[in-house]
């Protein structure tokens, strides 16, 4: 995406608290208003700012951040994870075509960008390998037709249009024929975004649903409406059931933040946006993507790595210290530790005070940290050769089972030994510890 506004001021803000020495309360207050300000500016309504910096302050005096990260770095974890909350969640749009032919309409207002998104679409999909054919069945736009026959050419999709009808049904009818005498996977259905008046233009939409009972109803909306974006929905929503939303020229505005969250906040899904004129400047919505992407790349995609890894293994270690310990929890360990870095910086993160002191020692030293990297490599390759069976319970780790594991991984049935060694020093040290804590917990009268 080009840089626009939006980013601007974003990227602005993540420096302003990047920038500070240390959060006291003055300072606090001062960045969740300026948070205020960008979502405001942004176009996002009064109560949603309201409500996204209101859980951030409160997360913020409530948590504690993860040991190693900064309360700056915290606050900018907890400004990532609201505006992700806010802008849909976590999880990214279904875009699988899973029937054939498959039959998605679109409608929208006129400019909104409607034409373009449906080769935009038709694109998308041709690339994923399937037919994919559009009809235009808007009569009310004289240059509609040119329009999509053109870009349909110049992308190789089917294309079916009647120049001079007035009678968007008939199109329709005899469009599905061609597509499916065509044997087409997908079938686009363009519809007019303009009518002599309002009321007219969701009357055909409606007619066109009726007639064609697509799979999905797709509506498109020029993301510089902003807030807007809502009532627009709303009222197509009620001649018509929308399935999905592509919001458009995300690239050319800064009030991307109020379409968004006033789309989302109107119950519809927000499956794609269109990031630029170009036929290929199309994304799945992705709201983790799109909020690293706000607050400035790499660096906060690092942080929100980093502190998830830790947050992982904080769970690892609350089942370690429980006393849930078995090959899985081995695995577990090593994944999160692969998605910290080098061992030597896991090593000032992980919460050593757990190990006995030669163990530390052993571990810290320098000169061993790249075989033991190497080790925990190897390790990774063999857990992922074990059945589940084996991971939850590796007491059924026999010979024959460590010399097919063995082969599995590309390593040597010592190998796989060593590991299993380790699991059981673990497993003497963890209860070792439960012991030592519950004779603590004696002394002091637990
Ligand atoms: P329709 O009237 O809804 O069919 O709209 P068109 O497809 O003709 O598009 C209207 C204008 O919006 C054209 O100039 C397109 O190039 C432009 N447009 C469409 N999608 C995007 C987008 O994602 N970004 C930008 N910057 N322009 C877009």
């Amino acid at each position: 995406m080009a840089p626009n506004p939006l980013i601007e001021a974003f990227t602005n803000l993540v420096s302003r608290i990047r920038g500070l020495n240390y959060i006291d309360e003055t300072t606090l207050k001062e960045v969740l208003r300026e948070i205020q300000r960008v979502l405001l500016r942004a176009d996002v309504s009064a109560d949603v700012v309201s409500s996204i910096t209101k859980t951030i302050e409160e997360r913020f005096r409530q948590e504690k951040p993860p040991q190693g990260i900064t309360s700056k770095e915290f606050l900018l974890y907890l400004l990532y994870q609201e505006l992700v909350k806010a802008l849909g969640g976590e999880e990214t749009p279904n875009v699988n075509i899973n029937k054939k032919p498959y039959r998605l309409m679109l409608i929208g207002v006129e400019g909104s960008g409607k034409t373009t998104t449906a080769a935009k679409l038709a694109r998308f999909y041709i690339k994923r390998n399937l037919r994919v054919g559009l009809i235009e069945t808007d009569t009310y736009r004289p240059g509609a037709y040119y329009q999509l026959k053109q870009l349909a050419e110049k992308i190789n999709a089917l294309f079916y249009g009647e120049e001079d009808s007035r009678d968007p049904i008939a199109i329709l009818r005899h469009g599905l024929e061609y597509m499916q005498r065509n044997k087409v996977d997908l079938i686009i259905i363009d519809t007019a975004g303009r009518h002599r008046n309002e009321e007219e233009l969701l009357r055909e939409a409606k007619a066109i649903y009726e007639e064609a009972k697509p799979d999905e109803v797709m509506l498109v909306i020029d993301a510089t409406i902003g807030r807007q974006a809502a009532a627009q929905t709303e009222a197509f929503m009620k001649y018509v059931p929308i399935n999905s939303v592509f919001l458009t020229k995300m690239d050319s505005t800064a009030k991307a933040g109020g379409a968004l969250t006033s789309v989302i906040r109107s119950g519809a899904r927000i499956k794609f946006i269109g990031i630029g004129e170009d036929i290929d400047e199309i994304e799945v919505f992705n709201a983790n993507k799109f909020v690293s992407r706000l607050l400035g790349m790499g660096d906060v995609d690092a942080l929100i790595e980093k502190i998830k890894a830790i947050e992982e293994e904080d769970k690892i270690m609350e089942e370690i210290e429980e006393g849930k310990i078995n090959l899985l929890t081995i695995k577990k360990q090593l994944d999160s530790m692969m998605k910290l870095g080098p061992l030597s910086k896991i090593m000032e993160l992980l919460p050593t005070s757990m190990l006995p002191m030669q163990y530390r020692a052993v571990m810290l030293d320098e000169g061993r940290m790249s075989s033991a990297q190497e080790m925990l490599r190897k390790w990774r390759h063999i857990l992922n050769s074990m059945t589940k069976e084996e991971l939850l319970n590796p007491e059924v780790i026999n010979a024959s089972r460590i010399r097919r594991i063995a082969k599995g991984s590309g390593v040597t049935p010592k190998d796989v030994k060593e590991l299993l060694n380790y699991y059981q020093l673990m497993k003497k040290m963890v209860n070792q510890i439960k012991k030592s804590r519950r004779r603590l917990g004696r002394l002091v009268g637990e």
